[in-house]
C-alpha cells in the first residue's frame, strides 16, 4: 500500500517524480524517496516523513538531475518508518520501488546472506532488490522472470538497471500499477491521477506482465517473456477532478460531490422508472435464483453493506450476511452456487476483499463487485461488476464512495424485491423516484452546515463518545462513529440503542456526548426512551432525526433536523451531518484531515 511512480523522457525527472508522488500521497505517507540516473549512475534520495520532508532534504543536499527515475511514498509493513527503510532499495546495479509484501522474504534473505549479501534495512523489499541483482546476468527481463518465480506475496515493482540508464522496468501481481505514455515520454504509477497532469493515455498492467519503458514508448512481455500487445486506454476524468477545487480539504470537497456522484451512479441504471442492472448481467431472472446473499468488505464499504443488508432483507426478504473480509476468508463460510457474494471496495484493490472474492469463486458462488476504480483487480476478477461513478476519492476517510455504494445497494434491493414479487412495479417505481430525489435533499442539507459546526465545537475536547440507533439507524451510526474515529482520533463506539443498558451505559458520565440517530419513524419513540436513559445519567445528547418529529425539550441538548423522505432511504441523507460533524471536529482539533495518522487510502496488504 503505497504510491509508486516512474518517469523517462526529456523533462527534469525529479520534478516529475515529486509532482506525481504528491498525487499519490493518500496511498501511504510515512516516508518517500526517489532514484534517478545521474550521468548513468543510479543515485537515490529518501527520507522518513512526508514528501515535504524529502523536498526539504533535497534543498540541503541538492536535487538529483536526470531524465529517468522512479519514486515511492511508503506505508510501512516491514520495518519502522525510517530513512534507511524508505524506498528505493537496491545497490549500484539494480534499484527498485515496491508496493506490497514479499511473504517469503525471510527465506530469500537467508539464502542471499549465505551468498554474501549484506542487508541494510528491515524491509521485505530489499530482499527482492538483492535477488534481482543476484539473478541479473545482463538480461533484465530474464532476471525479473527468475525473481517472479521465487517471490511469493503481492508486488508492484518499478526497477532500474545500471546497464540501461534510459529505461524503467515494471511488473505487478495483486498490487496496482499503470503504465502511461505521452509525447516522447513514459510513466509508471500506482494510480492514474499521478500522471494526469502529463497525459491521459495509459495501459493497465495485468498480473505478472512486464513493461519496459523508454522515452519512445513501452513494450510489454508476458510471464514467459513473449512480447504482447495491450489496449491503450484514455482517462475519463481530468486534473481538476483530482484537485481540491477551492475546498479547504479533499474530504469537504468530496462530501459536496455526493449529490453529483449519486446522480452519475444511478441515472444510467434506471430505465422507465425501474432499476436496470443488466449492464453487468444482473437480470431479474438471475436475481430470483439466489438463496442467500453475502456482502464482504472492509471498513466504510462494510458499513455500506450493513445498510444494504437491512434494506434488502426488509423489502426483498432474502437473507443477507455481512462479513468483514479478513474474517470471511478464515471462517470457512458455507457457500453454494445458489448464493451471491457481493464484494464492495472503493479502490477495487483491497487485499482481503480480493482474496474473499477468490474464495467465493472457488466455492462456486456468483460474485458481484461494487467498485469505484475501473479495471481494478476486484472488478476484473468478479463475475459481474457495478462501477460506482464517484470519480477519484483522495481523502483517506471515505465519504462519497460510501454514498454511491449505498445508492447501488438500493438499486440492488429494489431489483431483488421486484424480482421476488415482494413489491409491485408501482412501489418499485415510487422507491426509485425517492432515490432519484436523494441528491436534491443532500444539496439542501449541505447548504446549512452550521448545526454540524456547532456540534463539532461541543465535541472537540471530548475523549469518548457514543453513537446509538436502532435498525437502519444503528447500521448508519457505525459509519458515523468510524468517520469520527478516523479523523478526529476521539474514541467512539456505536451501539444498538436498546443494547446500551445491558452493559455499556455504565460508561456514560456527566457531559459525555451521545449522538443518537432516530430517522426510522416506527422506532422513534423507542430510541427517544434510550436517549432519555443516557440523558438522565448526564450525557450531552445530539439527536439526528426528521424535521417532522417533535422532540421533547428535555430529551436532547441539540437536534439536527433533516428533510423528511422515505425512512428506508434516510441513511443516505442522515450520513451527511455525521460526515460533517467528523470533518469539523477534525479541523477544530488541528488534525491533518485528508491524511489521518496510521491510515492509508487503498489497503492492498492483508
Ligand atoms: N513491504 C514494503 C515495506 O514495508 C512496501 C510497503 C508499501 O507498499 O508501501 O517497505
Amino acid at each position: 500500500m503505497c504510491g509508486i511512480v516512474g518517469y523517462v523522457g526529456s523533462r527534469e525527472c525529479t520534478e516529475v517524480l515529486l509532482n506525481s508522488l504528491s498525487k499519490l500521497e493518500y496511498r501511504g505517507y510515512d516516508s518517500a524517496g526517489i532514484a534517478v540516473f545521474e550521468n548513468n549512475v543510479i543515485k537515490t534520495q529518501k527520507s522518513k516523513g512526508k514528501i515535504a520532508d524529502l523536498i526539504a532534504k533535497m534543498e540541503n543536499e541538492g536535487r538529483l538531475e536526470g531524465h529517468c527515475g522512479i519514486g515511492h511514498t511508503r506505508w510501512a509493513t516491514h520495518g519502522e518508518p525510517s530513512d534507511i527503510n524508505s524506498h528505493p532499495h537496491g545497490n549500484a546495479n539494480v534499484t527498485i520501488v515496491h508496493n506490497g509484501i514479499i511473504e517469503n522474504y525471510k527465506k530469500i534473505k537467508e539464502f542471499l546472506e549465505r551468498k554474501g549479501y549484506v542487508f541494510e534495512s528491515q524491509t521485505d523489499t530489499e530482499t527482492a532488490a538483492k535477488l534481482l541483482d543476484y539473478f541479473y546476468e545482463g538480461n533484465p527481463i530474464a532476471a525479473i522472470q527468475r525473481v517472479l518465480d521465487e517471490i511469493e506475496g503481492s508486488y508492484a515493482l518499478g526497477i532500474m538497471f545500471k546497464d540501461y540508464p534510459d529505461r524503467i522496468y515494471a511488473v505487478r501481481k495483486d498490487s496496482p500499477l499503470i503504465v502511461a505514455v505521452g509525447d516522447n515520454e513514459s510513466f509508471i504509477a500506482s494510480d492514474v491521477p499521478a500522471v494526469l497532469q502529463y497525459t491521459k493515455k495509459y495501459y493497465l498492467l495485468e498480473q505478472d506482465e512486464i513493461a519496459v519503458l523508454d522515452k519512445n514508448g513501452v513494450e510489454f512481455y508476458d510471464d514467459h517473456g513473449a512480447p504482447i500487445k495491450k489496449e491503450l486506454l484514455t482517462a475519463d476524468f481530468d486534473m481538476e477532478a483530482a484537485e481540491k477545487g477551492g475546498f479547504a480539504h479533499f474530504m469537504l470537497k468530496e462530501i459536496h460531490e455526493q449529490p453529483t456522484a449519486v446522480r452519475t451512479t444511478i441515472t444510467p441504471r434506471i430505465s422507465d422508472g425501474m432499476p436496470n442492472l443488466e449492464e453487468c448481467g444482473m437480470t431479474y431472472e438471475r436475481l430470483k435464483n439466489y438463496n442467500n446473499i453475502f456482502v464482504v468488505a472492509c471498513g466504510t464499504a462494510m458499513h455500506a453493506g450493513l445498510v444494504g443488508k437491512y434494506v434488502i432483507e426488509k423489502i426483498a426478504r432474502v437473507p443477507v450476511t455481512v462479513d468483514v473480509a479478513s474474517e470471511f476468508r478464515y471462517r470457512d463460510p458455507i457457500l453454494t452456487d445458489k448464493d451471491l457474494v457481493i464484494l464492495v471496495s472503493q479502490s477495487g484493490e483491497t487485499a482481503d476483499t480480493l482474496e474473499a472474492l477468490r474464495l467465493a469463486k472457488r466455492n462456486g458462488a456468483d460474485t458481484l463487485s461494487i467498485v469505484n476504480v475501473k479495471g481494478s483487480s476486484i472488478a476484473r476478477d468478479s463475475d459481474m461488476v457495478l462501477y460506482t461513478h464517484a470519480g477519484p476519492e483522495i481523502s483517506v476517510a471515505s465519504t462519497k464512495a460510501y454514498m454511491v455504494q449505498l445508492s447501488v445497494f438500493y438499486l440492488i434491493a429494489f431489483s431483488i424485491a421486484y424480482a421476488h414479487g415482494k413489491i409491485s412495479m408501482e412501489e418499485c417505481k415510487r422507491l426509485v423516484a425517492e432515490l432519484q430525489n436523494v441528491p436534491n435533499v443532500i444539496e439542501e442539507i449541505l447548504k446549512t452546515p452550521d448545526s454540524c459546526q456547532y456540534v463539532a465545537s461541543q465535541l472537540v475536547n471530548s475523549e469518548n463518545l457514543l453513537y446509538i440507533g436502532r435498525g437502519l439507524d444503528y447500521a448508519l451510526s457505525m459509519e458515523g462513529s468510524l468517520k469520527l474515529k478516523e479523523i478526529s482520533y476521539i474514541h467512539s463506539e456505536s451501539y444498538a440503542a436498546g443494547e446500551l443498558k445491558h452493559g455499556t451505559i455504565s460508561l456514560v458520565t456527566n457531559g459525555m456526548p451521545v449522538i443518537a440517530v432516530a430517522t426510522q419513524r416506527n422506532l422513534f419513540d423507542k430510541t427517544v426512551s434510550n436517549v432519555k436513559e443516557v440523558k438522565a445519567r448526564g450525557a450531552y445528547v445530539i439527536l439526528v432525526t426528521h424535521k417532522c418529529k417533535t422532540v421533547d425539550s428535555d430529551a436532547a441538548d441539540c437536534v439536527i433536523s433533516l428533510p423528511t423522505i422515505d425512512d428506508l432511504l434516510m441513511p443516505m441523507t442522515a450520513v451527511v451531518p455525521l460526515q460533517l460533524i467528523a470533518y469539523y471536529t477534525s479541523v477544530l482539533r488541528g488534525n491533518d484531515v485528508d491524511k489521518p495518522r496510521n491510515l492509508a487510502k487503498s489497503v492492498t496488504v492483508e
